[in-house]
């Protein structure tokens, strides 16, 4: 008898996770496989925030935190909104969580009410859906294309807006396209949402740093809707901190301290070791950051550049993030035995099977006819993933 919630039987799992397990799976038993499913840096963690992460631990951090996170994280946090995006925030308007997963999911709680509507715009990160769902909100998909470089216009969003919407969500640089929204349209967008002060927007800035074409533009920097822009980041993409857990929205102070109400009842404050390498992050030298982005441009140039070679595939070149998004569809009712390519699931299925090479289906980001590779991984795992990924494509007539 399934004795579970309704809450958790409409959950779905989460796809990036589930094929990174299931690639994990197969390499326990022996198989090569090249994982470009999970989207995380491959880099290890700098010397410099490790040290501080020990350090804590023999300067004895180890008692409940704050909820909100230690105040000398929350003015790092507002230096480097000051230093590097040009943002004034205090402290008070600042709340640390278990990675930016975390907070997404408590400003939603915090926001929507069962029946709001949510504006995704797709292709969209997994859990966005998902976590509109646990909030008992409705998700209202407003679909892109490579053709628009998988952005939406303000004129788009708005289009979509009823008396029910509470929330939009924008995440620049994207996940999964890599597509980055410039400033113009970020204006656009702004202008658009000052006429509607009803509507609050996320704005989920998690690949800030991983951005190829310029500086990071954040929806924040508009003052007619400073008050109706919660952002999200973190420290898990920028400075290769994914075990960590530590992120944090910058809001206006009521969602703050609804969001730090709800962290008291549920999780407390986070780990004050994981909090303390986070501040030496923030406060520490910025060089690793750029280091870190520019082997992800490389790596970026080296698999598009790849993947473009393949008969079949097409894709546009990513701004932003560490993703590639190819349009698979050429693929669709081709077969290999008695393997048949219905869909991108069945593609990505196929991939992992007969090239080892894990990757996630675009129908999980919500767009269908693709899949994603995350690009986050050696030079050499890159070379030898597009090589197999040929081979088994070419088996397909
Ligand atoms: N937003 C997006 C778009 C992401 O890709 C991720 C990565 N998991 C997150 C949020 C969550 O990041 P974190 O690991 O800090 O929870
Ligand atoms: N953001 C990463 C991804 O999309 C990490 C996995 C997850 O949290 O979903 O693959």
């Amino acid at each position: 008898m399934n004795r579970l919630s309704d809450r958790i039987n409409a959950l779905a799992p989460s796809a990036t996770l589930a094929m990174s397990q299931k690639s994990s799976e197969l390499r326990a038993q022996g198989v090569d496989v090249i994982n470009l499913s999970v989207g995380e840096p491959d880099f290890f963690t700098p010397d410099h925030i490790k040290a501080a992460a020990k350090q804590a631990v023999d300067d004895n951090f180890s008692f409940y935190s704050p909820v909100p996170g230690y105040l000398s994280l929350r003015q790092a946090v507002c230096e480097k909104l000051r230093r590097e995006n040009g943002l004034e925030y205090t402290p008070d308007q600042i709340v640390i969580g278990n990675g930016a997963k975390h907070e997404l999911c408590n400003a939603i709680m915090a926001l929507v009410n069962p029946g709001d509507e949510v504006i995704i715009p797709t292709p969209a990160w997994v859990s966005y859906v998902q976590m509109v769902n646990l909030a008992g909100g409705k998700s209202v998909l407003l679909p892109s294309s490579m053709e628009k470089n998988f952005k939406v216009t303000a004129d788009e969003l708005e289009a979509v807006m009823t008396d029910k919407t509470r929330l939009i969500v924008i995440c620049s640089p994207s996940n999964p396209s890599g597509a980055i929204y410039n400033r113009d349209e970020l204006k656009a967008i702004a202008d658009m949402l000052a006429r509607h002060p009803e509507v609050m927007v996320i704005a989920d800035e998690i690949y800030e740093h991983i951005n190829y074409v310029g500086h990071h533009e954040s929806l924040a920097q508009f003052d007619a809707i400073k008050e109706q822009v919660v952002i999200i980041n973190g420290v898990s993409k920028a400075y290769a901190m994914t075990g960590y857990r530590i992120g944090y929205i910058a809001a206006p102070l009521w969602v703050a301290k609804a969001v730090t109400k709800m962290q008291g009842q549920y999780t407390s404050g986070v780990s004050s070791i994981a909090q303390k390498a986070a501040e030496a992050a923030y406060n520490g030298s910025q060089d690793c950051v750029e280091e870190m982005r520019v082997a992800f441009e490389r790596r970026r140039n080296l698999i598009v550049g790849l993947l473009q070679e393949i008969p079949g595939l097409e894709l546009n070149m990513p701004d932003g993030a560490f993703y590639a998004f190819p349009k698979v569809e050429h693929y669709y009712g081709k077969r290999c035995g008695e393997t048949i390519i219905n869909d991108d699931n069945d593609l990505a299925l196929y991939l992992l099977n007969e090239a080892h090479v894990a990757t996630v289906a675009g129908s999980a980001f919500c767009c269908p006819g693709y899949i994603r590779l995350s690009y986050a991984t050696s030079d050499e795992n890159l070379r030898e993933a597009a090589k197999r990924i040929a081979a088994a494509l070419a088996k397909l007539a």
